[in-house]
């Protein structure tokens, strides 16, 4: 697994220690972490706040659910919003997966194919739901991600 810095989100080599580019110390506890983590989902460059969106996930933050169903809910970079579904994916709850229903349906053909991959893994009545979609979903990647998906 990856690492970042925790002030710049430089890539680190190990978990420890300190940020070779910056000099922080990454030696926060889990709920500094988190909370500098969801501030930094308002850095101006895209590619860290995906980053970011990743790590809230990977981390499963569940404080951060909410914000991850705004950026589903309201933003417009598709690259964003595809990794929020991922990330709420992974976090998952009842909240999450009911974004995810709602993202299952986004004008994005990426967002709706990774909303219905997660709502596939999630199973049961998720899985369910996530197959009628993706059943009448004009994209055959759509189609395809909820079919590879089930055994
Ligand atoms: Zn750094």
């Amino acid at each position: 697994m990856t690492f970042y810095c925790i002030n710049c989100f430089a890539e680190l080599h190990d978990d420890g220690g300190q940020c070779p580019r910056c000099g922080a110390a990454q030696n926060l506890d889990r709920r500094d972490y988190a909370a500098k983590l969801r501030r930094a989902l308002g850095h101006p460059i895209a590619e860290t706040r995906r980053r970011v969106i990743f790590l809230l996930g990977e981390k499963r933050i569940t404080d951060a659910v909410g914000d991850l169903i705004e950026i589903l809910d309201h933003e417009s970079d598709p690259f964003l919003v595809e990794e929020a579904a991922t990330a709420l994916g992974t976090i998952r709850g009842d909240q999450s997966l009911a974004a995810l229903v709602r993202a299952a349906r986004h004008r994005s053909f990426l967002v709706r194919a990774r909303a219905i991959e997660a709502l596939v893994c999630a199973g049961g009545i998720w899985r369910e739901r996530a197959l009628e979609i993706a059943e009448h979903d004009p994209s055959a990647m759509v189609r395809e991600s909820a079919r590879g998906k089930v055994e």
